[in-house]
């Protein structure tokens, strides 16, 4: 039985694949030969997602996380595995709930009772995922390949209908998060998410979470130096009042410098000022030189 699903699963992906082609072909070809749409019909970035802008991945994130928070009870108790995540660069999902400013997730100010929820929301959102309930059934979906996900089989008590009597497999199993995505999606897929620079060869999960895992930190950093500043201005003060009510009254000797000083200053003004005086031209009066 398995080797037919396996056989089946595989004419699946090869169905898959001959239609991606014929359409690509079709998208291109069914233009003129000079229009510009017959090679930009099919771009190879087609499948690129915009991870990096703020204004794209917030709303996005907010969004899928909140419709998460929506299914909070099937998300619960589920299993779930994440691509191996490297702690200096990526922040886990408790962290990012405490550090990333509220208003990019849109969390309500007070505490949340079960952070326990958040951080799981918040973990499936950072893959992609997003909740819906259909008819009563709890659902992953992603929304660029299209994978759902349905979260009642993935509850503790969950019971397939058929347990093969060697079947191995662990019940319930768990959710991948990255890997439970179709092959092409760029969730999963670093060649069709075609990053460059220093984040080529990661797929979209791996990039979004860098990218928020950075925008926390930048939060960290930013209210670390409001705190160093008030802090700082809180102490000049301090120093200053000190410093006036500390400053001892002049001394004699020192009232008699000053004065000394002041004089000094006076007398050579003085002297300037005389010497200016005399210097100036006299005009010339010829009465004057008449009368002597
Ligand atoms: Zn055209
Ligand atoms: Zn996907």
């Amino acid at each position: 039985e398995d080797e037919e699903d396996e056989q089946n699963e595989e004419s699946e992906d090869s169905f898959e694949e001959a239609l991606v082609k014929r359409y690509t072909a079709l998208l291109a070809d069914g233009h003129a030969d000079l229009c510009p749409w017959r090679k930009a019909g099919c771009k190879d970035d087609i499948y690129r997602l915009q991870v990096v802008r703020p204004h794209v991945w917030q709303p996005e994130l907010r969004k899928r996380f909140h419709s998460l928070l929506d299914i909070r009870a099937s998300i619960r108790d589920v299993k779930i595995e994440t691509s191996a995540h490297d702690t200096t660069v990526y922040l886990s999902a408790e962290k990012l709930l405490s550090e990333l400013p509220r208003a990019v997730l849109e969390m309500p100010d007070t505490q949340s009772s079960c952070s326990t929820d958040d951080a799981k929301a918040l973990e499936i959102a950072l893959h992609g995922w997003r909740g819906s309930s259909d008819a009563g059934n709890d659902l992953l979906h992603c929304d660029v390949c299209f994978q759902r996900i349905g979260l009642w089989m993935y509850q503790p008590g969950y019971q397939p209908s058929h347990i093969g009597e060697d079947d191995e497999e662990e019940y319930p199993p768990t959710v991948h998060l990255v890997e439970m995505h179709r092959d092409h999606c760029p969730w999963r897929n670093p060649t069709t998410q075609k990053a460059s620079g220093t984040l080529s060869g990661q797929n979209a999960c791996q990039i979004l979470h860098r990218v928020v895992s950075t925008c926390a930190r930048e939060q960290r950093r930013r209210s670390d130096e409001m705190l160093k500043t008030t802090h700082n201005s809180e102490h000049d003060e301090d120093e200053l009042e000190s410093m006036t009510l500390a400053s001892p009254a002049p001394s004699r000797e020192e009232i008699e410098k000053q004065d000394k000083e002041r004089e000094s200053r006076l007398r050579k003004l003085k002297a300037l000022f005389t010497f200016k005086r005399n210097s100036a031209p006299k005009p010339i009066s010829t009465g004057e030189l008449k009368k002597t």
